[in-house]
C-alpha cells in the first residue's frame, strides 16, 4: 500500500536581515539540537563512503532505532537550502525539507516547507501531530528566538541551552581565574572567558576559535590567543589542532600534540588523501578542560550549509541535465567543482563581469580559462556526465579568523609555554613564508678577555633577556640560542626590523661598563618546520641564506635581503632610515641570487 505525500508550509516575517538570519537558520546541527532530535550516529563508519556525499544515519526515538539514507543538502547562501531522507526503518518512507529566505522591507520572509511520505499507517495519523502541529509550533519559537539574536549581532556561544559542571567545576573555574590574575593577565579578558565558560553553548565551545571571540569582543587577537594559551596551563581549556581538509575544510584530524600529527590524512568525504602544512590547513581551537564542564561532542546534523561556510552554493544534478542558479556572490575569487570529478573550474566576480554564464561539468574535465562574473550572476551549471554529480561552488580565501599553526607556533608565548611542543622524528611540515632573523654579539671574545669571563658571561646573559623580550613585543619568537648568536622568527619581517632596533637602542643606552653591539640579518621566504632535539625548528634555504646574512653586520646596522626591504610595511619604515647596497648577487643555497641591503638605526 503506498500513501500520498502530505505537504506542509509555513511562512513567517522576521525583523532581521536574510544574511543575519541564515548563520542561525542554516545551522541544522544547532537547530536540530534546540528542536529536541536525538543525537546522530553515523552508519558508514570510518573509511567508507557513498557517492556525492549521501549518508547513511542512524537516530533513536522512544528507544527505536529509526535508520535513513541522507541526500547531499542542497543551498544557495543566504537564500535557500533544503535536504531529502529516506527511511530504511521506521513510519516514514520520505521526508523532505525546504527553506526559503526573502529579503522584504524590514527584515526577512521565511517560507519553510516540509513534505512527507507515510510509510505505513502509523507515519499516516502521527505526521499530521507530529509535524503540523507540533513541529510548526516548536520551530516558529525557536526561529523567532534566532531572529532576535540575530538582530543583537550575538554569537551562539553565548546562549547555553542548559550548563552542566563537572563536579568541582564551578570551584576550578575560580581557581583557574586567580591564577591567570596572578601571572599578570589582564582582568577584563579573564572575566569575558570565565563568563563564556560559564555560561557558553556547549556545543559553540566544543571548537572554540580564538579570533572569532576576539573579533566578537573587541579585543586584539594576540591578547586573546596568548590569554587562551595561559589559560590550558590554569587548567580552564584544553587545546587542539584540528587538521583541515583543504576541499571540504572539515576537521579530520584532531590532535592534542603536533607529535601526534599523522601523515597522510584520509577525508572521507572528499575521497582524498592529502598532507598537512601550518599556514593554512592546522588550526588551533580550545575547548573548556574537561574537570570544569565535559563538553559531549555530539552530532544533530552532520551536513547542513554551516558545517562548510566557505559553500556558496551547493547542488545535486541529474545525469545529463542543466541548472540555472542566481547567485549573491561578493567581490573574489570562487572555485567550481564536482564531487566525484577532477579538476574545477575558476571563477573571479567584480562589478564588471558577465551577468550570466554556462559551466559545463564532463568527465574529460573543464574548460580551463577562468570566467569573470558580475556580482548577482546566473550560472547555467550543466552536468554532462551519465552519473548524477554534486556541484559545490566556494570561495577560494580560508578565513583569516583561524589561527593558524605557522602563527602559533611563531610566538613567544606559545614556545615559553609548549616547550616540549615538537613533531614526530623524521616528519617535516611546509609553513609557508616566516621571516628568519639572526643576531649575534660583536666582539664576545674581546669582551670576555677585557672584563673577565664572570662580568662578561653577566652581560650576555643580560643582552638575552633584553632580545627576547623585544621580540615578544613585537609577535615574534626565539627558536634557539647557538653560543652568543640567536635565531628568531617572525610571521612578518617589518617587526622583526622593529624588535631589532629596540634591542641594539636598549644595548647601547644600557648603564652596563661595556655597551653590547648586536649584529643582525634578516630574510624572508618559504620555510620547512622540523623537530631539532625535541623542539619546533625550521629549516630550508630561507634559514641558511638569513645565517649569512648576519655575516655581514657591523653591529650598528641591521642587513636585510631584498625580499625583506622590498616588503610593503618595510618600505614605510625605511622611509626615514638610509639604507645602502652592499651585494648584488648573494647566492642562497640554491641556485638563486639576491641583493643584500644595508640599514643604520
Ligand atoms: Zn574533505
Amino acid at each position: 500500500m503506498s500513501f500520498k505525500e502530505l505537504h506542509y508550509r509555513w511562512e513567517w516575517k522576521f525583523k532581521s536581515q536574510p544574511e543575519a538570519l541564515w548563520t542561525w537558520v542554516a545551522d541544522t546541527n544547532h537547530f536540530n539540537r534546540d528542536a529536541g532530535l536525538p543525537a546522530l550516529e553515523n552508519r558508514l563508519g570510518k573509511g567508507n563512503r557513498l557517492a556525492n556525499a549521501k549518508r547513511r544515519l542512524r537516530l533513536m526515538v522512544f528507544g527505536t532505532p529509526l535508520e535513513y539514507e541522507e541526500e547531499p543538502f542542497e543551498w544557495i547562501r543566504p537564500r535557500r537550502f533544503g535536504v531529502v531522507r529516506h527511511y530504511l526503518s521506521g513510519p516514514l518512507d520520505t521526508f523532505r525539507q525546504s527553506a526559503e529566505l526573502i529579503p522584504e522591507e524590514g527584515g526577512t520572509r521565511l517560507i519553510y516547507d516540509v513534505w512527507v511520505k507515510p510509510k505505513n499507517i502509523l507515519g499516516l495519523i502521527s505526521t499530521p501531530i507530529q509535524i503540523g502541529i507540533l513541529s510548526r509550533r516548536q520551530f516558529e519559537t525557536i526561529f523567532r528566538r534566532y531572529d532576535k539574536l540575530a538582530s543583537l549581532q550575538r554569537l551562539p556561544i553565548e546562549f547555553p541551552a542548559h550548563v552542566e559542571f563537572a563536579p568541582g567545576g564551578r570551584e576550578r573555574l575560580q581557581v583557574g581565574r586567580d591564577r591567570l590574575l596572578t601571572q599578570g593577565a589582564g582582568r577584563a579578558l579573564v572575566d569575558r572567558l570565565i563568563e563564556t565558560l560559564e555560561r557558553g553553548d556547549a556545543m559553540a565551545l566544543a571548537r572554540i576559535r580564538p579570533y572569532a571571540l576576539a573579533d566578537y569582543w573587541n579585543a586584539p587577537r594576540r591578547a586573546v590567543l596568548e590569554l587562551f594559551l595561559r589559560a590550558t596551563r590554569a587548567g580552564l581549556l584544553n587545546l587542539q589542532w584540528d587538521v583541515l581538509c583543504p576541499m571540504c575544510r572539515g576537521a579530520k584530524q584532531k590532535n592534542e600534540t603536533l607529535s601526534d600529527l599523522r601523515m597522510p590524512v584520509h577525508c572521507d568525504t572528499c575521497n582524498i588523501d592529502f598532507y598537512a602544512n601550518f599556514e593554512s590547513s592546522v588550526e588551533l581551537t580550545f575547548h573548556p578542560n574537561p574537570a570544569i564542564r565535559s563538553i559531549e561532542a555530539s552530532e544533530f546534523c552532520v551536513a547542513g550549509p554551516q558545517t562548510t561556510p566557505h559553500i556558496i552554493a551547493q547542488q545535486l544534478i541529474a545525469p545529463r541535465s542543466s541548472r540555472a542558479l542566481t547567485l549573491p556572490l561578493e567581490k573574489g575569487r570562487y572555485r567550481l567543482r564536482a564531487l566525484e570529478l577532477n579538476g574545477g573550474q575558476l571563477i573571479a566576480a567584480d562589478t564588471h563581469g558577465d551577468a550570466a554564464v554556462s559551466v559545463k561539468a564532463s568527465d574529460s574535465g573543464w574548460a580551463g580559462d577562468e570566467l569573470r562574473v558580475a556580482l548577482t550572476p546566473t550560472l547555467n551549471l550543466e552536468n554532462a556526465t551519465t552519473q548524477e554529480q554534486l556541484l559545490i561552488l566556494e570561495r577560494i580565501a580560508w578565513s583569516d579568523q583561524s589561527t593558524t599553526a605557522a602563527e602559533v607556533t611563531a610566538l613567544q608565548t606559545f614556545r615559553d609555554l609548549f616547550a616540549s611542543e615538537a613533531l614526530r622524528p623524521g616528519d617535516q611540515i611546509s609553513v609557508g613564508s616566516l621571516t628568519i632573523m639572526f643576531t649575534d654579539l660583536k666582539s664576545s671574545t674581546q669582551l670576555y678577555r677585557e672584563i673577565g669571563d664572570a662580568p662578561a658571561f653577566g652581560l650576555v646573559m643580560d643582552h638575552f633577556d633584553v632580545l627576547k623580550q623585544a621580540i615578544a613585543d613585537e609577535g615574534g619568537a626565539v627558536v634557539k640560542t647557538i653560543g652568543d648568536a640567536v635565531m628568531a622568527v617572525f610571521q612578518r619581517p617589518a617587526p622583526a626590523l622593529r624588535a631589532i632596533f629596540k634591542a641594539q637602542e636598549k644595548l647601547l643606552k644600557s648603564s652596563a661598563a661595556r655597551p653590547l653591539k648586536l649584529k643582525a640579518g634578516i630574510h624572508y621566504g618559504s620555510c620547512i618546520a622540523v623537530n631539532l632535539n625535541d623542539r619546533l625548528d625550521y629549516f630550508g634555504t630561507t634559514v641558511n641564506a638569513a645565517s649569512r646574512l648576519v655575516e655581514l653586520s657591523s653591529g650598528n646596522d641591521i642587513i636585510l635581503s631584498s625580499a625583506v626591504r622590498d616588503d610593503s610595511e618595510v618600505q614605510e619604515i625605511l622611509r626615514e632610515l638610509k639604507a645602502e647596497c652592499v651585494e648584488t648577487n648573494l647566492k642562497g643555497f640554491d641556485k638563486e641570487t639576491f641583493e643584500v641591503w644595508r640599514v643604520y638605526s
